[in-house]
């Protein structure tokens, strides 16, 4: 399935929002994404205002079911992708689809 995903630029992890009310900060909890799949709402610290934040789509291998267990059972392990894994996405044009 896709996401939209946006880059924190201070610890380059991707994330994205697992559910409607799933508010997904990045680990140095800079960047913030809400929402899941019904709307997109982006948080950021003030430090970063008027810089652009990277968004894209990536397909992931996870389903909307995942996601939804994931945030409801604290799970945790869904809503980042790692900076690397993202290049590599990025790399592969099947995988990768700009916003
Ligand atoms: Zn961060």
């Amino acid at each position: 399935m896709r996401v939209i995903a946006i880059q924190c630029p201070d610890c380059k992890m991707w994330v994205y929002s697992r559910d409607r009310h799933d508010m997904r900060f990045c680990p140095c909890r800079t960047i913030a994404i809400d929402g899941g799949r019904d709307y997109t709402k982006i948080s950021y610290h003030m430090s970063l205002c008027g810089m652009k934040i990277k968004r894209r789509v990536f397909k992931i291998k996870a389903t909307l079911n995942d996601l939804y267990v994931d945030y409801n059972t604290y799970g945790n392990r869904l809503g980042y992708i790692k900076p690397h894994v993202a290049k590599r996405a990025m790399n592969r044009r099947s995988d990768i689809f700009k916003t």
